[in-house]
């Protein structure tokens, strides 16, 4: 039986990152995946579904040419197999682009086959055994299909067979408009594809706020029909599939199913050892260091599924590997931060809605339209509302929800002033360019300045006296 220090399980987002600190410190390492390589971001995930709703994006532009004088928009058609070509080329460009950096270690660290844990320290491949001192579990996560729909084969379409479709079909269901399914169901419908939406949860693209929710549903329904209800069930018929939810049946070419993942944790023998469990049975994994219990195993990604986007990944794999070569260090969480990229985008960040509501958070609601709103008129894209949730006794702002036009740019304005204790009144203080979309923001922080208790300085701009932007949480810290 080979001895390894590290045993990393999957070579997705989270693993890479976790081979890329365990490499540091030691050569004694295995990676252990059986493919496809290349991450779920760069193959079925982030990249591929970002093309495709930029040439939807793209595409849809032609509505409004004629306002602006340019004749011919109408003119314009799509050829989709021709656009699945291009998504697949771009695909195949980022998957290529995180194969080539994978090259220097596969050939002595890879091995390509599927791992179950024998015991904590034990992992078996088929035809032979690793022990490990530490395990890196970074297995992601798959798409939810109810076993019953299974026989739809081809008519059923998820993430991971999307982006190999030669051609669209006309007319798609899409079952849940979380993120995946809003993102990916505007596009198709921008494409001209008969898409009709299917969802039980109000949380369109993950918002959380009743009235931002409202007027998102509102918003993508012009552009094709949602149903807010369970689909009841699926037929195969004469002319396609009849879906049917709450009585309302639409008969349709095929299914795309977008009813969130799985953590690919079920299927790796986990059940059989000895680990902490909490009282859904799920893994007690520390927040700060990723291990779980006082195991040798680390939980990182989508596998462990708390904030199973990019970015999160990578950090948890990055600190599941520092971990596992380091004695356990306790890392802090960035900033909260998910955006979707539907149009106008979503993003929340921060401290959701709901999550301050149900803490019961003292906050006010600053708002902006963006109906109205200068570059947004400029822009034609006068659609959309931000609301960003201050605390009312200090003017901390504690979080934020939006749609808006080109929101991912202020989504990271909001999740960085969250992340450097700026308050509403320091961030009034901060420039703002003229005309700009992010006018929108600084209306809604005044908007909640305005709610604020207590003192507020004079003016926006700093008295000379005023110590620089920054320092409000540093005295608050120390009273
Ligand atoms: C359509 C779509 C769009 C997305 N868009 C975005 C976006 O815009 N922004 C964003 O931040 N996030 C987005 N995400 C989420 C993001 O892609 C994931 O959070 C991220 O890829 C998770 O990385 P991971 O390393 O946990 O898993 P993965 O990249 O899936 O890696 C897991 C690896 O484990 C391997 N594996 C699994 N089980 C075993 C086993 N038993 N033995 C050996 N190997 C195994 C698999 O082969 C795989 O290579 C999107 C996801 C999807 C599906």
């Amino acid at each position: 039986v080979k001895h390894v220090d590290v045993a990393i399980i999957g070579a997705g987002s989270a693993g890479l990152s976790a081979r890329r600190e365990v490499a540091r410190t030691t050569d004694n390492y295995v990676v252990i995946d059986d493919g496809p390589l290349g991450t779920t971001c760069a193959r079925v995930g982030c990249m591929p579904s970002k093309v495709l709703i930029q040439v939807a994006d793209d595409f849809h532009r032609r509505h409004s040419l004629a306002q602006e004088g340019i004749a011919g928009g109408d003119q314009l058609s799509v050829d989709k197999a021709a656009v699945m070509d291009h998504v697949r080329a771009l695909r195949d460009r980022f998957v290529k682009a995180v194969r080539s950096d994978m090259a220097q270690w596969t050939e002595t660290h890879l091995i390509p086959k599927r791992a179950r844990l024998k015991s904590l320290n034990e992992i078996d491949l088929g035809d032979e055994s690793i022990r490990a001192d530490r395990i890196i579990i970074a297995t992601g996560s798959r798409p939810i299909i109810p076993q019953a729909w299974q026989q739809f084969g081809d008519r059923l379409i998820d993430t991971d067979r999307l982006f190999e479709l030669k051609t669209l079909p006309d007319r798609l269901a899409v079952v849940g408009l979380g993120v995946i399914g809003l993102e990916l169901g505007q596009a198709l419908a921008r494409l001209g594809i008969e898409v009709h939406g299917f969802t039980m949860d109000p949380a369109l693209g993950g918002l959380t706020d009743p009235s931002l929710q409202d007027y998102m549903g509102e918003l993508v329904s012009q552009e094709f029909p949602i149903t807010f209800q369970a689909v009841d069930r699926i037929e195969p018929t004469a002319e396609g599939l009849a879906v049917t939810a709450g009585g309302h049946t639409v008969t349709v070419d095929a299914v795309f199913t977008a009813m969130g993942r799985r953590p690919n944790t079920d299927r790796l023998g986990l059940e059989d050892l000895a680990l902490p469990r909490d009282e859904q049975q799920k893994l007690v994994v520390n927040p700060g260091t990723f291990r779980i219990g006082d195991s040798p195993l680390y939980l990182a990604g989508d596998a462990h599924g708390e904030r199973p986007i990019l970015h999160e990944a990578s950090d948890e794999g990055r600190i599941a590997g520092y971990n596992a070569v380091n004695d356990d260090h306790c890392f802090q969480r960035r900033t909260k931060l998910s955006i979707t990229f539907s149009s106008p985008n979503i993003a929340v960040i921060g401290r959701s809605h709901r999550e301050l509501t149900q803490s019961q958070m003292d906050f006010v609601t600053g708002r902006v339209s963006y109906e109205g709103q200068g570059r947004a008129i400029v822009k034609l894209a006068e659609k959309g509302e931000l609301h960003v949730y201050v605390d009312r006794k200090n003017g901390s702002i504690l979080g934020a929800e939006l749609i808006a036009p080109q929101g991912e740019h202020i989504a990271h304005l909001l999740a960085w002033a969250i992340a450097a204790r700026i308050n509403v009144f320091e961030a009034l203080s901060l420039p703002f360019y003229h005309p700009v979309l992010e006018e929108g923001l600084r209306t809604a922080l005044r908007d909640a300045a305005a709610q604020v208790e207590g003192d507020r300085p004079p003016l926006e701009v700093l008295r000379c006296q005023d110590p620089p932007v920054g320092s409000w949480a540093k005295t608050e810290a120390q009273s």
